[in-house]
C-alpha cells in the first residue's frame, strides 16, 4: 500500500490542526487492522479533548477569512481536489480496502463516488443565491441572503471511509465554513489522505482540521460543550444520533443526522424478475450489505416468491468471498469480530421464527471477519430480524399478497431511509413510491446514490440532507434583512 507508507512516512497518520500534522497530547495512538486478517497495518493518533478544543481553535482563528473567501476560490480548490482524487484513484482504492475490507472494485468505484462531492460541490460553490422580494405592504424589501454557519463537527462512520467525508466536507468548503473532521476510529486512513489531498489542492490551513479519535465520545462532547462551534454533521446509528441530539440541544446546536435505515425491497408480481434479482444484488450487497441504504428486507409478491427467492440464492451463492485486494474477490470480509457475531445472531434468530435458510448462512473457516452470502426464505412477517439494521450480507424474504399489504410492510418500522420497488406498471410504481414512508425510493433500480441527489431519511432515520443544493443549505444560515431606500 503506497499510500499507507507515504502517509507514515511523512507523519500525516497524525492529528491535523491548524495545519500541523501533530502527535495526540498524551501521545495516544489508535490501531488501525486490516479485516481480512485481524492484523493491524497502521498506526494513528488518537485526539484527546485537549486536541479536540485546539482544533476548534484553529477552525475559529481560520472561520473569518474562509468565510470571506471568494465562492470561486472555494469552488477551485474543490474542483483541484476532485482532479487529484481521481488521479490517485487507485491508491485511495487500495487504503480504503486496507482498513475497510472491501473488495478493490467497491473501494474504486467509492473513490470515483467520493470525488464526485467535490466536483458537485465546487460547481455549487458558486451559486449561493439569494432573494429579494417587495413586501406585501409595499413598506420595505425583503433581502434573504445565506451566510456560513461556522464551526462545525462533522462525524463519519467507517462504512465508506472517503464518500462519507466528502460528502460533508464538500458543502462545507463550498458553504465558507471551517470544520472538525472526526472519522471512525475503525477507518481513520481514508479521511487523513483526503485531508492531505485537500492541502495539497489549496485549501488553507485550520480550514479543515482531521481528529481521529478511540474516545469519541468525550472529544465530541467537548466540542459540542464550546461555544464556538455551530453545526454537528453526523452520520451513523440512530442510537449514538440521539445521544449527541440531546448534546447538541444543551447550545442549540444545527444537526443534520444521516442515522439508520431498515430499506424495504418490493418485488410485484408484474416485476421483470431478472431485472429485480440484478437490483436486489446491488441494493443488498454493494459494500457487502454494510450501508445504511441496503434493502435490508425483501418483501415479494406470493406469485413470483419462489422464482425470485430461487434466482437470487443462484445469484448469491455465485459470489466470490476473499480478501478485497484479491482481483477475484467479490466480497470481502465485515468490519470487525462483533459484525461477524452479528450475522450469526441474525441467522440463529431467523432460523428460531420459522426461517429456512437457502444459501450461505454461516461464516467460512478461515482468519478475518468474513460471512457467507445469506439468503433466508418463509421469513415471518413479525420476525424481530426484520425490526433491525442487519448490516451484512444477509437477505431475509417475505412473501406478500396485496399491493396494500406491501405497503403496510414496509411502513412497519421507526426507520425511513431508502426503499426499493420493482414493478412493470407506471401507476403503481408511483403510487407506491408516493406511499412508502422513506426519504428515497429507487424504483426499477438498485443503486439510488448520487452527489446531485438529495440524500437522507425521515422518521428515526435522520434530520436534513447530504448532496444536491440542500447539502449546501444545510452549512448556511439565512439572514433576512429588511431595507427601504
Ligand atoms: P458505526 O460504528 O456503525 O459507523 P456509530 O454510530 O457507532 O456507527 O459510529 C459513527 C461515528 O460516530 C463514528 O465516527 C464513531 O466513532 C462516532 N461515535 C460513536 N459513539 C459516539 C458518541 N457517543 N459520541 C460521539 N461520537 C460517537
Amino acid at each position: 500500500m503506497a499510500l499507507l507508507e507515504e502517509l507514515a512516512a511523512s507523519g500525516k497518520t497524525r492529528l491535523l490542526i491548524g495545519g500541523d500534522w501533530q502527535p495526540a497530547s498524551d501521545q495516544s495512538t489508535i490501531q488501525v487492522l486490516d479485516p481480512s486478517t485481524a492484523e493491524p497495518i497502521a498506526e494513528v493518533a488518537s485526539g484527546s479533548t485537549t486536541d479536540a478544543i485546539a482544533a476548534v481553535d484553529a477552525a475559529a482563528a481560520a472561520g473569518p477569512e474562509w468565510a470571506a473567501s471568494s465562492p470561486r476560490q472555494r469552488s477551485e480548490v474543490l474542483r483541484r481536489a476532485f482532479d487529484l482524487m481521481t488521479e490517485r484513484s487507485d491508491e485511495l482504492a487500495e487504503l480504503i480496502v486496507g482498513e475497510m475490507g472491501k473488495a478493490l472494485a467497491e473501494a474504486k468505484a467509492e473513490v470515483a463516488y467520493a470525488a464526485e462531492f467535490f466536483r458537485w460541490y465546487s460547481g455549487e460553490a458558486v451559486r449561493n443565491a439569494g432573494s429579494l422580494l417587495t413586501a406585501p405592504g409595499g413598506d420595505k424589501r425583503i433581502i434573504s441572503v445565506h451566510q456560513p454557519i461556522g464551526v462545525s463537527i462533522l462525524i463519519t462512520p467507517w462504512n465508506f471511509p472517503a464518500a462519507m467525508a466528502t460528502r460533508k466536507i464538500g458543502p462545507a468548503i463550498a458553504a465558507g465554513c471551517t470544520m472538525i473532521l472526526k472519522p471512525a476510529s475503525d477507518t481513520p486512513l481514508t479521511a487523513l489522505a483526503v485531508a492531505d489531498i485537500l492541502g495539497t489542492a489549496g485549501l488553507p490551513d485550520g480550514v479543515l482540521n482531521v481528529v481521529p479519535s478511540a474516545r469519541s465520545s468525550k472529544v465530541v462532547g467537548a466540542m459540542l460543550a464550546d461555544d464556538r462551534v455551530r453545526k454537528l454533521s453526523f452520520t451513523g446509528s440512530t442510537e449514538v444520533g440521539r445521544i449527541l441530539l440531546e448534546q447538541a440541544a444543551a447550545r442549540i446546536v444545527k444537526c443534520s443526522m444521516e442515522l439508520g435505515g431498515n430499506a424495504p425491497f418490493l418485488v410485484f408480481e408484474d416485476a421483470d424478475i431478472d431485472a429485480a434479482v440484478d437490483g436486489a444484488m446491488i441494493a443488498k450487497m454493494r459494500n457487502g450489505g454494510q450501508s445504511c441504504i441496503a434493502a435490508n428486507r425483501f418483501y415479494v409478491h406470493e406469485a413470483v416468491a419462489s422464482d425470485f427467492s430461487r434466482k437470487l440464492s443462484q445469484a448469491m451463492a455465485s459470489i466470490q468471498v476473499g480478501p478485497g485486494l484479491d482481483p477475484s474477490t467479490q466480497l470481502g470480509p465485515l468490519i470487525n469480530q462483533a459484525a461477524k457475531n452479528d450475522m450469526i445472531e441474525v441467522v440463529e434468530t431467523s432460523t428460531g421464527s420459522g426461517g429456512r435458510v437457502l444459501t450461505g448462512g454461516d461464516a467460512p473457516d478461515r482468519p478475518g471477519f468474513f460471512f457467507t452470502p445469506t439468503v433466508i426464505g418463509d421469513m415471518a412477517p413479525d420476525s424481530d430480524v426484520l425490526r433491525r439494521e442487519i448490516f451484512g450480507p444477509i437477505a431475509p424474504v417475505v412473501t406478500f399478497h396485496t399491493e396494500d399489504e406491501a405497503i403496510d410492510l414496509a411502513n412497519n418500522t421507526i426507520h425511513g431511509l431508502a426503499s426499493y420497488l420493482y414493478t412493470g406498471n407506471l401507476a403503481r410504481a408511483m403510487r407506491v413510491a408516493e406511499a412508502i414512508e422513506a426519504g428515497m425510493v429507487g424504483v426499477n433500480r438498485g443503486l439510488i446514490s448520487d452527489p446531485a441527489a438529495p440524500f437522507g431519511g425521515v422518521k428515526q432515520s435522520g434530520l436534513g440532507r447530504e448532496g444536491s443544493h440542500e447539502g449546501m443549505a444545510e452549512f448556511l444560515e439565512t439572514k433576512y434583512i429588511a431595507a427601504d431606500w
